[in-house]
């Protein structure tokens, strides 16, 4: 019998947890994504000696299973716990701690979040192409094959799974050339997300100066404030040197969607200000550098039609994400991308190896 092949498009955490829940099967799993490197939105840059967590800022590891995964199934070496408590607070400037209870714990890597999609791509033993934006899929006698915006085919796949972000994967079924039977109800279905478009200000200090509260992040209680997010990159283990400081600034939605074109030398400064505001501290008013990102999909705030899209299952195409969800978290999407990977199990009678 050949080896059945399997297409996965997206190598975020849902992309990179499905080709690790497929590691066992006889199937030949090829992970394709835009970027430079997987793990999608649970992203890390680099600075010199800094390293920053600029999309998702940690995760939870609430289920036996995923606490599993991550401390018994892939490597642990390097995971560590953000260093002091998370708290909520009000645009009149009160603090409430939340809780530090186990579920609560917030994890990430000393070498930043994207370690995690960097563990489960690299245990999953997949194939990956990195810097490859799928333009179109096409079905043909029974396989799945897609074409790269370079011109490049991947295929034929047996089952072809789709995690970029709803809108985008909506996108993409509408630029292919599928039988209108298939592709429009599944667009629609998609298309019932919906997304916040955010800005991240990353400020950067030469020296710390002092902090006026215990936290390491401060969560938007009430969206009175511009500031929906904020934390101090440094309480996590191997991130900041002794000596420099970084904040993570995530501007409210409605505060990034009506200034969202706008350049980040405008932006800094009023992220900046708020910044120094917030944490009753001058001196955050005056980052030594800044950097910034801009997301178009950052967080979904609606799932798309799960029912729907689980209809194309028996033809060999499946969805995963936080859009499955409707919720933007790091579990969310590695749940998504377990699930995803029994169904196509299920659905192509992938055998486990002998
Ligand atoms: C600013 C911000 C802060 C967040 N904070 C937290 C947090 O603190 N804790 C938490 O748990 N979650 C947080 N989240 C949410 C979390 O990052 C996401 O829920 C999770 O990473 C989504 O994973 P995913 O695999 O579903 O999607 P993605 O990570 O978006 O993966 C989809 C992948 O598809 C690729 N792709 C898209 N189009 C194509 C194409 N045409 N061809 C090839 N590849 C393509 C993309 O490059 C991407 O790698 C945050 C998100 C953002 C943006």
């Amino acid at each position: 019998m050949a080896t059945p092949q399997i297409g996965i498009i997206g190598a975020g955490i849902a992309g990179c947890a499905a080709a690790f829940a497929l590691r066992d099967t006889a199937a030949r799993v090829t992970l394709i994504d835009k970027a430079r490197g997987v793990s999608g939105r649970a992203t890390t840059r680099r600075r010199d000696k800094i390293r920053y967590d600029h999309g998702a800022n940690f995760f939870k590891l609430k289920k036996e299973r995923h606490r599993t995964l991550v401390h018994d199934l892939l490597p642990s070496e390097g995971l560590v716990r953000v260093q002091r408590p998370l708290c909520t607070f009000t645009a009149a400037g009160e603090c409430t701690p939340i809780p530090e209870t186990e579920e609560n714990q917030a994890w990430t890597y000393r070498g930043g979040i994207h370690t995690l999609g960097k563990h489960l791509a690299t245990a999953s033993g997949a194939t990956v192409h990195l810097r490859t934006r799928i333009a179109k899929i096409h079905q043909a006698e029974g396989a799945w094959a897609v074409e790269a915006t370079d011109g490049r085919s991947f295929g034929p796949f047996d089952q072809l799974l789709l995690t970029p972000p709803a809108p985008q994967t909506a996108d993409l079924l509408a630029g292919s050339d599928l039988p209108p039977a298939l592709a429009g109800p599944l667009i629609e279905a998609l298309r019932a997300s919906s997304y916040e478009s955010l800005h991240t200000l990353i400020l950067g200090y030469h020296e710390r100066w002092a902090r006026t509260h215990p936290f390491y992040g401060f969560a938007n209680a009430d969206g009175a404030y511009p500031i929906g997010w904020l934390s101090f990159e440094e309480d996590k283990p191997g991130h900041v040197p002794a000596d420099q400081r970084v904040l993570i600034c995530q501007m409210q939605a409605g505060w990034s969607e009506e200034r969202f074109d706008m350049p980040p030398e405008e932006l800094a400064p009023v992220a900046a200000t708020h910044a120094a505001d917030l944490l009753k501290a001058p001196a955050a008013a005056h980052p030594d550098w800044v950097d910034h990102q801009r997301w178009r999909y950052a967080q979904p705030t609606a799932a798309a039609a799960t029912d729907v899209l689980s209809q194309a299952a028996p033809q060999g195409l499946f969805f995963a994400g936080d859009f499955m969800v409707g919720q933007a978290r790091v579990p969310h999407a590695l749940q998504s991308g377990l699930d995803v990977a029994a169904a196509m199990v299920q659905h192509g009678a992938l055998v486990d190896q002998p």
